[in-house]
């Protein structure tokens, strides 16, 4: 066995962490992650426990997609990068385009520019939007919308429609003409309102007003996640989404879909727009693409901004916009071979059924621990609790208690994901019952030592 504190030490003064601060990775060091199978994961200190996080939200067909691997090596073998700048593509991404433009079909989005992850997909998808209407000689719409709560990466484009205060106030001042509105957060929104309808129908109001105070010839777009995600696992009402595209179309305002997790079947349906019955303008995938086996993404384009692109012979549609990685060939023939499984294994009906198990679960656990505020899910395989030290006053759990959850689940079987007061559940798509009912018992354990 590698020596474990040997490690740690070493981790703590070569490399710094995302979403960490410095000082913590030697202070609280880090789970060691030395290989995986399956659906678990194990640690140089000997632990295997279940991946209730699933990688980062990506690696949906657990760590021994023996397809995907034979894929990827496959293709180091014949080409291992080509770029599809002006003059040059490779037959792998070609492929890969007509097979996802076969999945988007229902979504009606026929045309991929290619990225290396999900906020570069986020940060090509602004940029598009602005474009689109700069062909169209509608100068004035540079604004973006976004959701408070909303998640869209670490770029300075996505940070600046990012709706939590943590990954931007550090980072200020970010982009100009960014604006926000209420996210439908049941448990708490400033109308105090309980009802998911009536709230969604409050949240599409402060949209309303919004673009009415702003002028809807300002706003280039509006950007959202189906679900909000890494903000804390927040369903909206069915209307909500809806909602905001029927919006979006009045106004003249491009409605971009955030699936960097939602994509490939993480809700139980195959996008989280089509769970909700939405055609977005454009969407942002990455993370499950590749099932975390190689850094891509995609942002997939609908004919409406298609059209307008390509029928342009001013010039104006010239995309100076892209990435070395764009349409890298090992990233396709990953992504190729990841679509195939993903359809043949059918995981958006087993993170249906896995994620009623899970919802169904934490609601038990709710019964049984003060500490849980509110429980979300009912849509897939994303869940989330959320801590609190008083249910009366909502008062979110102190980081210490939270850790101790953390921790004790971890020492009990399964690793979940903190984020603030919430405990995210975002577990590969391909995880049976068994595996669910471990996670449970992991996190029941972990609760029972921070009710102590
Ligand atoms: N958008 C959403 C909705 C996400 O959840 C994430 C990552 N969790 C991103 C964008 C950014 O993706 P990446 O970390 O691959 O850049």
């Amino acid at each position: 066995m590698k020596d474990s504190n040997f490690l740690k030490e070493k981790n703590a003064r070569s490399l710094w962490h995302p979403m960490t601060h410095p000082a913590d990775s030697l202070a609280n060091p880090p789970a060691i992650i030395t290989s995986a199978q399956g659906v678990r994961i194990s640690d140089v200190d000997g632990h295997e426990v279940v991946d209730g996080v699933g990688g980062l939200w990506n690696v949906n067909l657990g760590f021994s997609c023996q397809p995907v691997k034979d894929a990827i090596a496959r293709q180091l073998d014949v080409l291992p990068y080509y770029s599809t700048f002006r003059g040059t593509t490779n037959d792998a991404v070609i492929e890969l385009s007509e097979e996802l433009r076969d999945f988007y079909e229902p979504d009606g989005l026929t045309r991929a520019f290619y990225t290396s992850g999900g906020s570069d997909s986020v940060e090509t998808a602004l940029r598009l939007a602005r474009q689109y209407h700069k062909i169209r000689g509608d100068e004035g719409r540079t604004k973006f919308l976004s959701l408070k709560k909303g998640y869209h990466g670490t770029h300075m484009g996505g940070a600046s429609v990012n709706g939590n205060a943590n990954f931007r106030t550090q980072y200020e001042p970010l982009l100009p003409g960014c604006f926000h509105i209420p996210a439908p957060y049941t448990y708490r929104n400033p109308f105090n309102e309980t009802d998911p309808e009536k709230l969604a129908a409050l949240c599409l109001q402060a949209l309303q007003d919004e673009i009415a105070f702003q002028g809807a010839g300002t706003i280039a777009a509006m950007i959202m996640e189906p679900i909000l995600g890494a903000g804390g696992v927040i369903p909206p009402h069915e209307s909500f989404m809806p909602g905001v595209r029927d919006i979006c179309t009045k106004n003249g305002i491009l409605l971009i879909a955030d699936e960097v997790i939602t994509a490939f079947g993480r809700t139980g349906s195959w996008t989280g727009s089509r769970h909700w019955g939405v055609q977005p303008d454009m969407m942002a995938t990455a993370k499950a693409i590749t099932n975390g086996y190689f850094p891509f993404g995609a942002v997939m384009i609908a004919d409406k901004v298609v059209e307008v692109f390509e029928s342009d012979t001013s010039g104006k549609a010239a995309i100076g916009h892209g990435y070395t990685y764009s349409g890298h060939p090992v990233g396709a023939a990953a992504a190729l071979a990841c679509l195939a499984e993903t359809k043949r294994l059918k995981v958006n009906e087993n993170a249906a059924a896995r994620g009623a198990e899970m919802y169904a679960g934490l609601l038990a656990l709710q019964e049984k621990h003060e500490l849980i505020g509110d429980v979300r899910g009912g849509h897939g395989l994303m869940c989330a609790i959320e801590l609190v030290s008083d249910r009366a006053s909502k008062t979110p759990i102190d980081k210490k208690s939270g850790g101790v959850v953390q921790d004790v689940a971890y020492r009990s079987g399964a690793i979940v994901r903190i984020s603030g007061p919430n405990i995210i559940l975002s577990p590969p798509l391909v995880l049976t019952s068994e595996d669910v009912q471990v996670i449970l018992s992991s996190l029941d354990a972990g609760l029972e030592a921070a009710a102590q």
